[in-house]
């Protein structure tokens, strides 16, 4: 492709919503011929909602919920602020809720969050969280959480003082079409594959229902950039569409790094291309361009 071209080709892309950061990004979506997608903000809505409260303990549903927000409220993750939003529920100043405080807040990346809170020790996390922390997870949790699983929901786990004392069920439902982009993409002989730190039943799960064959669970952020190049190494040219933190390794590591336009800055700084309107379908887009500036006979 002339330089023009590239240009031309970029120019289209921007107004289409498709930032192209350059040339070489350009050209190389055109070979690209499998996608990684994350899972969280990136096959989902990102907004995930707290949909069933099962509790282990004797205890009171707002006692429970008001210690947990106390704790999340301290993190960034998107299951953490829908933990909060749904604890407002239990208070009466919902502009202001005046959380009790969280001594020796910790964020366990990919896992979970641990605090005091009112002399009490608690965590919130998956059950890998529970296990690293030596807490004993009941027979009921464990059913409680592979039920949510089967339906495509995060469970969370809740320990009060070294208990389970109950297991929440978050549901983030999949962004509208997103089946239909899988479906299109194989039709170009592009293979999808999701990725994700969540649990293996609720990405299986998830994964069923947008068509996608090729699962990768309990992903760490550095595991997720090591899929992108065992990939590349069996041959694939690799994009990674994703929105997080954690993707940003992989969206270096990938040929083409994607970022979903309303997801981390460091994801956009990171991402060769950024899908503005944050549209599964700009990754076929931006594919479309590419091969109509580069497979070209001139
Ligand atoms: P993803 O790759 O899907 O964006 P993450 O790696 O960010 O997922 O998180 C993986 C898992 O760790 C979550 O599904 C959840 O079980 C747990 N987790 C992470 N942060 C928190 C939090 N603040 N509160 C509760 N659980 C959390
Ligand atoms: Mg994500």
């Amino acid at each position: 492709a002339t330089p023009t071209a590239v240009m031309v080709g970029t120019g289209v892309g921007a107004s289409q919503g498709v930032l192209i950061k350059g040339g070489q990004a350009l050209e190389s979506a055109h070979k690209v011929n499998c996608i990684i997608f994350d899972k969280t903000g990136t096959l989902t809505v990102g907004k995930p909602v707290v949909v069933d409260t099962q509790l282990l303990k004797n205890m009171e549903l707002r006692e429970f919920y008001v210690l947990i927000a106390a704790i999340e409220v301290n993190s960034e993750h998107p299951l953490a602020k829908a933990i909060v939003t749904y604890a407002k529920k239990f208070v009466e100043d919902k502009e202001n809720p005046a959380w009790p405080a969280a001594q020796d807040f910790i964020s366990i990346t990919g896992n979970g969050v641990k605090a005091i809170v009112q002399n009490k020790e608690i965590i919130v996390g998956n059950k890998s969280l529970m296990l690293d922390q030596n807490i004993a997870i009941p027979a009921g949790a464990e059913d409680i959480l592979a039920q949510a699983e089967s339906m495509a929901q995060t469970g969370i786990l809740v320990s009060i003082d070294r208990e389970v004392a109950g297991v929440l069920a978050i549901s983030d439902p999949l962004k509208p079409g997103a089946q239909e982009v899988i479906s299109i993409l194989k039709s170009m002989k592009i293979k999808s594959i999701v990725v994700t730190g969540d649990n293996w039943g609720t990405a299986n799960a998830i994964a069923k229902e947008v068509g996608i064959e090729t699962v990768i669970a309990e992903a760490k952020p550095e595991d997720k950039a090591k899929k992108v190049r065992e990939f590349q190494t069996a041959g694939y040219t690799m994009a990674m569409v994703g929105d997080g933190i954690n993707d940003s390794p992989a969206l270096v590591a990938a040929d083409v790094g994607m970022a979903i336009g309303a997801g981390t800055d460091i994801a956009i700084e990171t991402a060769d291309i950024v899908l503005m309107k944050s549209n599964l379908e700009d990754v076929i887009t931006a594919i479309d361009l590419s091969r109509k500036t580069f497979s070209r006979i001139r």
